[in-house]
């Protein structure tokens, strides 16, 4: 159950609803967010929702009967827009394109996938300073010394910021100079980082865990919207399976799926879902058909001397062809 508060409920009538609840066997837990209150009901006694509805200072009532609630389309059936301000907007009827490099690795990079990005109409741009490695002897991302060189290039061309915090102690460092706060897939679940995103005025894009499911996901934007952050997109990147001819499996079901279960933007991630190269521009294109809000993927000035990911990376010719041809596949999808 979820219960919306009005903004000017007092402590007493507060007290009521948590009292009348009590008596249906719900227990209620408080959730306070930058858009909303909210008192959300975990129970299994049955009852007319009218008996709570009706009280003073409850704006809306609904029974959510999934784990999730808050995130549920059955909460909230209109699509969510994240506005990320300067007129970019992700979700519902605005698709969003995002892309860069894997990894920041300098000033002049950054510069040509700005001018990349700025020449192609893109306002967001993916890269990693704290890159998540397989391998420690990897390059392991240039820190915050190469976000803040990033955000001074970045701000002067008007593009937005996505880049991944890989743990609670970067998050106050990075705040200033990033849009897009990315939960990498080895974080899904990391309770405490998604906690701490739950304070923050910035928008998360959480990736699906590598073995995880589409509701294990959508537990973990619950963790972040209950912390107070609704802005959340998800990000399907592929997950592993028996096979092997791939680097994962692009979930292209999560995608039709996730909207159906939830109001929040989907995001599609091609380079990691099949980490080829030459497979990622009808990966890309299918995402888009399956419903997907927007594409994040990798791209470089000179894919392969990439510090990482090189192999599934466009350059920017490639980039600037899917550019195109998702924008016309998007259209086609519109008219549907
Ligand atoms: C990335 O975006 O470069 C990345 C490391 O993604 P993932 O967490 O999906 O592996
Ligand atoms: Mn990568």
């Amino acid at each position: 159950m979820i219960i919306q508060l009005e903004k000017e409920i007092t402590p007493k009538s507060k007290e009521e609803i948590i009292k009348k609840a009590g008596d249906f066997k719900y227990k209620l837990t408080e959730v306070k967010t930058q858009v909303g209150d909210y008192l959300i009901g975990t129970g299994k006694s049955e009852f007319d929702i009218r008996e709570i509805g009706f009280m003073p200072g409850i704006s809306d009532i609904h029974i959510v009967s999934d784990n999730y609630k808050l995130v549920s389309r059955k909460w909230k059936v209109k699509l969510t827009a994240i506005d990320l301000g300067d007129g970019v907007l992700i979700g519902d009827d605005h698709f969003a394109i995002m892309t860069g490099p894997c990894s920041i690795e300098g000033e002049e990079q950054i510069r040509q996938t700005i001018d990349h990005c700025a020449k192609n109409g893109i306002r967001l741009m993916r890269g990693g300073v704290y890159k998540p490695r397989s391998s420690p002897y990897s390059f392991r991302g240039m820190g915050i010394d190469g976000l803040k060189l990033w955000y001074e290039h970045a701000k002067a061309a008007g593009i937005k910021i996505v880049t991944e915090v890989m743990q609670v102690s970067q998050i106050e460092e990075m705040h200033d100079y990033v849009d897009i706060f990315q939960v990498g897939a080895r974080n899904t679940q990391n309770f405490n980082l998604l906690d701490e995103l739950g304070k923050v005025d910035k928008t998360v894009m959480i990736k699906r865990g590598i073995s995880g499911t589409i509701d294990e996901l959508l537990y973990s934007a619950e963790y972040v919207f209950s912390g107070g952050n609704e802005k959340i997109l998800l990000c399907e990147r592929g997950i592993r399976t028996f096979e092997n001819a791939t680097r994962n499996t692009l979930d292209l079901n999560a995608i039709p799926v996730l909207k159906d279960k939830t109001h929040l933007p989907v995001i599609a991630d091609p380079s990691h879902g099949i980490g080829i190269r030459k497979h990622v521009e009808p990966m890309a294109l299918a995402s888009i058909m399956a419903g997907a809000d927007g594409v994040i993927y990798e791209s470089h000035c000179t894919p392969e001397e990439a510090y990482s990911d090189g192999q599934q990376t466009l350059d920017f010719k490639e980039s600037e062809e899917l550019i195109k041809k998702m924008r016309m596949t998007y259209e086609l999808r519109s008219g549907f």
